[in-house]
């Protein structure tokens, strides 16, 4: 309360009575608040403004603006240090201020109205006198609806006075008597005489000099009652210039001239001091002293002349500020840009991640998918794997691989010096249960099967299933371990039931130990057929040792292989009759009519044409009749075998029974016969010394690099099989004969003239020898032994004559 008092008694009264309050209440501001020291410090301000001590007041202002405080006392203190700077000519402090504070005023709510006010008045001071009405006149519109009289009243005084620097005197003169109005009211005596000692000097300007002396005089008045110095001297000048304009008394002007000089001067206040001396030249030239007013005015420009350095000052101090503050504008605009920047980065900066967080992302998707695929693919690739090498049906190693497995491990073992042994084993009349029972009772056996087999002898050795009802086995051990394993298996076998039915199975065993110097396991394989078809000799379900097979032979016995020829009954040899009249045991690979003849000489003759199946491998066949005829060899007996045709043409038993048969010591021989190209000679006229002969079986010429020589007769053997690489077709396949004509066309025209020729088998019948182009071949007709019979394309040609040809020549 006690400060509301002294900042009370600081407007309305003389300011020396609120510093003797000040004077009083100083030992008790140590318990004031912070806000309310400022509040009293701004009151001291106020009092070194108005007593004029204005450096002390500016020291004052500026250690006080570096204390926090809110805002609009912060721009009260800016309005007195900007008042006492423009003051005292401190032009750089003043307007440095001045826009400290218009940056505040926005945010100090009606106080902005005084330092808008003041704004005005130091923008007219340098001669911006339109941006000064405009700050005049925003004062105004802040303080023209509230209640605070004494603001209003400064307000008219601010526009007043940028009126009056603009030109703009009967405006300014209104606003000075809205000023006196408002002053009155607002009980402020300063202001009042302000207005009173202003607008005597508008009219004085106006030319209503007397009217304006009035004025004057009564303004006058007031200041000196309201104690106020500052403006004292003025207005005598004010009142000599304006006695010495209006012909009054100039003994009284000269006298107020006087008196105010030495104050002018010792303030330098040359704007003042300029008048003064103008005013003294004036009045020495009324008196007619010519020479004292010409020295005069000498003084008044010389004063002029400061004066115009003061003005410029204060004009530099307003540009540089104005500079400056233009120059921050451009920094912040350039800082602000510079913000842009770095948020544009940032924001780049967080794309770039984001892409390499996406990219990583995408990246371990593409890991995942590819390890997930990888996984998938080994997977396929293991299932893949054990479907090729394994039985789907008994899930044991299929024929090829356990022979791979049972080779290494035959190694192995030699390696070592170990015994090793092959066992073959089949199932006694297994096609009897698949009559009797149907397939799946035969498949359901097969399985059981190959569970007990691998209960028993997987700790052992390698386990394989080598076609239909057949098994081989390698085991680490020798003849008595596998006869042990063996009796272990037979007595492991169940009766299987399936489907209703009851099963009980037996098998056949042959086995084949490694002697110290065997080299693979070809011989133990064959030896281990043999000894299994003798097993199934004897009257199956048993074991038969390979060893007691050579060690029955004793040199009797033997084998002949013979031919039927082509034509029943007429190509026979008599020597082939002999064999097969006088063997022990006679064997037939024929067609029906060659078997029947055989058979009316031999009824007991074993047909081998039952191996034969559609589907099967034929070597598998071709392996199987071969361990059947040795089994009889090696069992010490005469043994026939007769085939169809001649027996050593495209034909792999005979010849692998002879070698079979003379391993073992036994004598074995080959009797020649007709065979189909013997016929195809005879039957088509050629000669095949006229230009030589190609004879290529048809399957071979179509896989194997064969070259044709177009000058030769060329032979193509079983046309209708040509392609067939799994072995197990018996008719002609449209795609074969296809793959055959387009190999040929490498060497022969489309239109080239060919023969299908096929032997007369029976005494009615003729041989074929349909003569056709290349191209047609598709289209036309085949037995399984059809022979296609390219003739030349053109004949030899003779080489430039050499010793050999001369030699053919004799
Ligand atoms: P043997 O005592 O002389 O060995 O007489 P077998 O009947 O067992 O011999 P053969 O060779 O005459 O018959 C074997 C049969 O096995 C013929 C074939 O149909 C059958 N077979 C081959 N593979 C399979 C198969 O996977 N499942 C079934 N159910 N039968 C098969
Ligand atoms: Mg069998
Ligand atoms: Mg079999």
């Amino acid at each position: 309360e006690r400060i509301a008092e002294i900042e009370r008694a600081n407007v309305t009264l003389p300011w020396a009575e609120s510093a003797r309050l000040i004077e009083a209440i100083s030992p008790e501001l140590d318990a004031a608040t912070p806000e309310q020291r400022v509040r009293v410090e701004l009151v001291r301000l106020r009092n070194l403004a108005l007593s004029g001590e204005y450096p002390a007041g500016i020291e004052r202002t500026e250690a006080l603006l570096k204390q926090p405080m809110a805002a609009e006392l912060r721009l009260r203190a800016l309005n007195l240090g900007v008042n006492m700077a423009a003051n005292s000519g401190d032009f750089p402090h003043a307007f440095n201020w001045l826009k400290q504070g218009l940056a505040l005023a926005p945010a100090a709510g009606t106080e902005s109205a005084n330092f808008l006010g003041m704004a005005s008045y130091l923008y007219s001071s340098v001669g911006e006198n339109q941006t000064a009405l405009q700050f005049a006149h925003r004062a105004m519109l802040l303080v023209k609806n509230s209640d605070d009289l004494r603001r209003y009243c400064l307000a008219w005084s601010d526009l007043a006075l940028a009126q009056d620097n603009a030109g703009l005197l009967a405006e300014a003169e209104h606003s000075r008597r809205q000023q006196l109005q408002a002053c009155t009211e607002a009980a402020d005596p300063v202001f009042v005489a302000n207005a009173q000692v202003t607008l005597g000097d508008l009219l004085h300007k106006q030319g209503r000099s007397a009217e304006g002396l009035r004025w004057l005089r009564t303004g006058l008045a007031g200041f000196q009652r309201a104690g106020y110095v500052g403006g004292q001297n003025e207005n005598r000048l004010d009142l000599a210039e304006m006695l010495l304009a209006s012909g009054g008394d100039r003994a009284v002007a000269e006298a107020l001239l006087a008196a105010v000089l030495g104050e002018f001067e010792q303030r330098m206040d040359w704007s003042n001091l300029q008048r003064a001396r103008r005013g003294q030249s004036r009045a020495a030239e009324l008196r007619g002293d010519w020479a004292e007013s010409v020295r005069l005015l000498k003084l008044v420009d010389a004063a002029g002349q400061q004066q115009m350095q003061v003005a410029k000052a204060r004009q530099m101090a307003f540009l540089q500020v104005e500079f400056q503050s233009q120059f921050k504008d451009q920094q912040i605009t350039l800082l602000e840009k510079d913000q842009a920047i770095a948020r544009l980065q940032t924001r780049a900066a967080e794309r770039r991640q984001l892409v390499l967080v996406l990219g990583l992302l995408a990246v371990l998707v593409i890991v995942a998918l590819l390890l997930s695929f990888l996984r998938r693919t080994r997977a396929d690739r293991r299932r893949y794997r054990w479907l090729s090498e394994h039985d789907g049906l008994t899930g044991l190693y299929n024929h090829q691989h356990a022979r791979a497995l049972g080779e290494a491990a035959f190694q192995a073992a030699r390696h070592q010096q170990r015994p090793f042994v092959a066992v073959t084993a089949d199932v006694d009349y297994f096609k009897q249960i698949n009559d009797r029972c149907g397939h799946a009772v035969g498949d359901q056996v097969l399985r059981r099967l190959g569970g007990w087999l691998s209960e028993v002898f997987a700790a052992h050795g390698v386990i394989g299933r080598s076609g239909g009802e057949e098994f081989s086995l390698f085991l680490n051990c020798d003849r008595a371990g596998a006869e042990q394993l063996i009796g272990t298996l037979r007595k492991r076998l169940e009766t299987v039931r399936h489907a209703g039915h009851s099963v009980n199975v037996t098998l056949s065993f042959g086995l084949c130990q490694a002697r110290p110097d065997e080299p693979g396991i070809d011989r133990l394989l064959r030896e281990s057929d043999l000894a299994m078809y003798k097993a199934k000799q004897r009257g199956r379900d048993r074991v038969v040792d390979a060893s007691e097979l050579a060690a029955g032979h004793d040199g009797r016995g033997g084998l002949v292989v013979v031919g039927t020829g082509i034509e029943l009954g007429r190509h026979i040899s008599e020597r082939s009759l002999t064999e097969i009249r006088r063997a022990e045991r006679v064997f037939c690979l024929a067609d029906a009519f060659a078997l029947a003849m055989v058979m009316e000489m031999r009824p007991d003759t074993i047909s081998l044409s039952g191996y034969y199946a559609e589907g099967r491998d034929r070597r598998e066949t071709y392996r199987e009749m071969t361990a059947a005829i040795m089994a009889e060899v090696l069992s010490g007996v005469q043994v026939c075998a007769v085939f169809y045709g001649h027996p050593g043409v495209f034909a792999q038993v005979p010849h692998a029974v002879i070698a079979a048969a003379r391993e073992h010591g036994v004598a074995a021989r080959m009797e020649p016969a007709i065979s189909a190209e013997a016929c195809l000679y005879a039957d088509l006229g050629i000669d095949p010394g006229d230009s030589g002969v190609q004879s290529i079986e048809a399957t071979q010429f179509l896989v194997c690099d064969h070259l044709l020589d177009c000058s030769c007769l060329v032979l193509l053997w079983q046309v209708a099989l040509s392609g067939d690489l799994s072995c197990t077709r018996f008719e002609a396949d449209v795609a074969g004969i296809q793959a055959l004509v387009d190999k040929l066309r490498r060497w022969y025209p489309l239109d080239h003239q060919v023969i299908l020729y096929e032997a007369a088998v029976l005494p009615i019948q003729k041989y074929r020898a349909e003569q056709l182009p290349l191209g047609a071949l598709p289209g036309a007709q085949y037995q399984e032994f059809t022979t296609l019979v390219i003739p030349p394309l053109r004949r030899p040609r003779r080489e430039a004559p050499t010793v050999a040809a001369g030699a053919v020549d004799a």
